[in-house]
This record gives C-alpha cells, sequence and structure tokens, in this order.
C-alpha cells in the first residue's frame, strides 16, 4: 500500500476514530493530530480516542483538546485508524470499540508491524508516522495549516531524536523545510518538548545515573529507574523517556538499555537502543516486545536482579 492507495480507501468512509499506542509520544499523539485534521478538511466525522494521557510536554500543542480518553455515547464509526502500531494490543483498552464490521487502517513504521489491519500502509524504511502522514497530504493535493504542521513536526523530531538517528533522510529534512514554511519555529518546539524538565525529573535522572554500568567488554551500557528512586524524587515516570541517551553516549556501547520499574508488582519495563550493528527489534521480540532495529522495548515480569540477568544474558548472545 502507499499513500494513494491509503487515500482511496480513506475516500470510502465517513466516520472515523483514530488511535494509538498506550504512553503515547510525540509520533503517536503529532500523527494523531494531523489525520484528524486532515479528515475534518475532507468532511469526515473524526474522534481521538486513547487510553493514556498526553504527556505533559505535548500539551501545548495546538489541537491537543482533540484528543479524548472517553467515548462519547454518542459517537458511532465505520473505520479506525491504528497509528504508530506494530500489533493491536499495543491500543490497550481502545480494542473493546472494535466490532465485527470495523474496518481498520494500519498505519505504522515498525519493522515489526503485524499487518492486523484491513489496510496496512506499514513503512519500516522511513523514520516516523509523521512523514507517512506527510505523504497522505501530499496525496490528498492539501495545503498544510499550522495545527497540521506542528503535528508532523512534532512527530518526525521526536522520532529522529531530534534529526539525529540513522532513520533522518534527505526527504525528512526536505519534508522539514516545508512544515518550517508554514511557521514551525524548531527551536521554540525544541525547549518545549526538551527544555522543560522539573527540578524532580532532574533529580531522579541524577539518582538513575548512579546506577549506569558497562558489561565487561564495554558494549553494553545499561542503567535503572527504580520505584524508590520515583519515591525519594517524587518524579513520575513520564520524564523518564531521555534517560536512556545517556547510556548510548558512552563510546563504545553498541546497546544502550534502561530497566523501568513500573509500579505493578513485578512488571519491568525495558527499553532498548542499538548504535546499529545489534538487531534491538529482535531482541525486544525474544521478549515479547518489538519496535525498530535501532529502538525497541519491552515488558518483562520478575524480580530485578532476575531480569537485569535474563535481559543482559540475551543482549550479550545477540552481541556475539
Ligand atoms: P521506548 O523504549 O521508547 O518505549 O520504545 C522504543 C520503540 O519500541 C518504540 O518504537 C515503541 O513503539 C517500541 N516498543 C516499546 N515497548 C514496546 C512493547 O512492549 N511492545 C512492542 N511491540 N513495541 C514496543
Ligand atoms: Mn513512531
Amino acid at each position: 500500500m502507499n499513500a494513494k492507495t491509503i487515500k482511496d480507501k480513506l475516500n470510502k468512509f465517513k466516520n472515523f476514530l483514530i488511535t494509538s499506542h498506550i504512553n503515547p509520544e510525540g509520533d503517536s499523539i503529532g500523527s494523531q493530530i494531523a489525520i484528524a485534521s486532515l479528515l475534518n478538511r475532507l468532511g469526515k466525522k473524526v474522534l481521538i480516542l486513547n487510553e493514556s494521557p498526553v504527556p505533559q510536554v505535548l500539551r501545548f500543542m495546538p489541537g491537543i483538546e482533540r484528543i479524548m480518553r472517553k467515548m462519547p455515547q454518542d459517537f458511532d464509526f465505520q473505520a479506525l485508524v491504528v497509528l504508530d502500531c506494530p500489533d493491536l494490543t499495543r491500543i490497550g483498552k481502545i480494542s473493546q470499540y472494535i466490532k465485527p464490521d470495523t474496518v481498520i487502517f494500519n498505519i505504522d513504521h515498525h519493522i515489526s508491524n503485524e499487518y492486523f489491519g484491513k489496510y496496512n500502509w506499514v513503512n519500516s524504511n522511513i523514520s516516523s508516522t509523521g512523514e507517512l502522514i506527510f505523504e497522505l497530504f501530499k496525496a490528498f493535493r492539501l495545503k498544510i495549516n499550522y495545527e497540521e504542521a506542528l503535528g508532523m513536526y512534532v512527530a518526525i523530531m521526536t522520532d529522529t531524536g531530534s534529526f539525529r538517528y540513522t532513520n533522518t533522510s534527505p526527504k525528512t529534512h526536505s519534508r522539514i523545510a516545508e512544515l518550517m514554511k508554514v511557521g514551525i519555529k524548531p527551536y521554540e518546539i525544541y525547549t518545549k518538548i526538551y527544555e522543560s524538565a522539573s527540578l524532580k525529573d532532574i533529580a531522579l535522572l541524577a539518582e538513575s545515573l548512579k546506577t549506569l554500568k558497562l558489561s565487561k567488554d564495554g558494549r553494553i551500557a545499561y542503567l535503572w529507574v527504580t520505584k524508590e528512586m520515583l519515591k525519594k524524587t517524587k518524579a513520575s515516570l513520564e520524564g523518564t523517556e531521555e534517560i536512556i541517551t545517556f547510556a548510548r553516549s558512552i563510546g563504545g556501547a553498541e546497546v544502550a538499555i534502561l530497566f523501568r520499574e513500573t509500579g505493578t508488582q513485578d512488571r519491568i519495563k525495558v527499553s532498548f537502543r542499538s548504535k546499529g550493528n545489534v538487531d534491538v527489534n529482535a531482541l525486544a521480540s525474544f521478549f515479547k516486545g518489538g519496535g525498530h532495529s535501532t529502538a525497541s522495548g519491552c515488558t518483562v515480569y520478575g524480580k530485578k536482579d532476575e531480569v537485569e540477568k535474563l535481559v543482559l544474558e540475551k543482549t550479550e548472545e545477540m552481541l556475539s
């Protein structure tokens, strides 16, 4: 599938529910706002519904008020658009609204995507779902407005690590140039998203950095965010997304791992980042997670020490 075929299929429906993964981030939120606006401009009825709340740092975005967490009683839809999700379990409780005749559009860029939709537009060679939505605007020949541009800008900026990661292409930059012409100010957005931490977030970072360790051969760097740290600093898990970049910033470290205690008994969220040599999607898939070859995640159940040992062993195996 490509933008053109998705365009033709979208044209066939009137009412859309749009959703994305639990614990959404810039790509999912930005893409949702942009495609919701696009569909509205085509005269469609649209509702965005997510299981989890919008992260605090993204609440400045125009259009954010479109995003609901409760299904209104009178909303009926034929098509469900699922963004940035490799599989349907990632949409969490929103799956309760899928009826046997719901037509699912699966728009995503995860290599681990399971093609769960009736229409699957999956491109794992593109940086972000935001770039796919950009292609959709082109297919519809719609002039992008500020709200849409901002949504796509945030989506692309956050998923490319501010244009540093290997998923950044010449096309990414030309698309960004076009969004800037609509009025996007990169510095302003960067400041809002990456320079608005609280003192508590930084105190938590300091605690977490104390746990930073390297494997014997220096190829794995890993660190923890524990329940105790959260309690001590009164910070929230939400502000911990970027902590893993400190592990990956170590020279020679090929894989970075962040272990986070979620608060639920024995449930540990594990994030992986790779500098390219190791396929961390395969690594996360082993633990029933997924993602991209250079950024992935999973949830592992067990005691802290056991989980750490298990994950490190598997990572070492992948490295050898
Ligand atoms: P993060 O480590 O930032 O949570 O996620 C990195 C990437 O891995 C994202 O693209 C995300 O969608 C994916 N990912 C994270 N956790 C999971 C998971 O539990 N299951 C799957 N399938 N993908 C995940
Ligand atoms: Mn994404």
